[in-house]
């Protein structure tokens, strides 16, 4: 049968939260063998998220980690200062790793399964998970709207990937963006040390995590030799709440038991 995808998201609690969740899950139920494991930046989980997912019709586990409050991005901080969603991505590898653990290297482990980060704000095709599904260490491809370029891309030639296409660093281990690889469970079973940092240096996350699981050299390069682009990191405009917070000081404000 298919090797099953595990797609760990990170998440926290805003306004725009149950959209992108309603919008990724719609990209998700169109994809076999998919697992979604979902963990709130969050101290307990919120009514929202279990019931959202309760509803889905996606296969899934709902997990939690909360930022340690020292390594939360504080209001009017530069986005880039701290990592994002390192502490929930290494729940949810914590959760895959105890749950191979308690298979007895059965279910989980001989499965060919692979793992994939996806951010809740970015676009999927659902052409990528079938680039990814027959990874064997870790897939690479190209990813749109990032890093202040049209694209970053693996450079590929013969058939391997020999340095990176992108406007920053191209010397950092791994100079690519979360959603632009996956890596096969059975690699990250068999390191058991691998996780993200969440200390690491601005644009150093992935390394960090990579740089223990593979090499260069190493790297399957998927999207026709990393020429097509088939996920974009897309951010989402905050939304504006001038007239809510006018209207909430005349006691107008819009009925808070109606979930956004
Ligand atoms: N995230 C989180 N807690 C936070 C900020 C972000 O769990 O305090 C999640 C967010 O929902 C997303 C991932 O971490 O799935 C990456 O965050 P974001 O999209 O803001 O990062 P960027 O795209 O700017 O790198
Ligand atoms: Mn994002």
């Amino acid at each position: 049968s298919l090797p099953t995808i595990y797609v760990i998201t990170p998440t926290y609690a805003r306004l725009v939260q149950k959209a992108e969740l309603t919008r990724l899950s719609h990209t998700f139920l169109h994809v076999p063998h998919l697992h979604w494991i979902v963990v709130e930046d969050s101290p307990s989980p919120t009514q929202l998220v279990t019931n959202f997912l309760a509803m889905s019709g996606l296969t899934y586990t709902h997990l939690h980690m909360l930022t340690p409050k020292d390594r939360k991005l504080q209001e009017g901080d530069p986005h880039w200062l701290k990592p994002r969603g390192a502490e929930q991505r290494n729940e949810g590898l914590r959760w895959l790793r105890e749950k191979a653990a308690a298979d007895g290297g059965k279910g989980l482990a001989f499965d060919n399964a692979v793992i994939y980060f996806a951010d809740d704000d970015n676009t999927y095709s659902l052409q990528l998970f079938e680039e990814m599904r027959y990874t064997k260490k870790a897939s690479v491809w190209p990813v749109g709207l990032v890093g202040a370029m049209k694209f970053e891309r693996p450079v590929v030639e013969n058939g391997k990937v020999v340095r990176f296409h992108t406007g920053w660093r191209p010397n950092r281990p791994f100079p690519i963006d979360m959603a632009g690889f996956a890596v096969s469970l059975n690699l990250v079973l068999a390191n058991p040390e691998a996780c993200f940092d969440g200390n690491a240096e601005m644009g150093f996350l992935e390394s960090s995590f990579l740089q223990n699981l593979v090499t260069m050299e190493e790297l399957e390069p998927k999207a026709d030799m990393c020429t097509k682009v088939l996920v974009w990191h897309t951010r989402t405009e905050k939304p504006k709440m001038k007239r809510e917070e006018a209207l909430i000081k005349q006691g107008l404000g819009s009925d808070p038991n109606v979930e956004v």
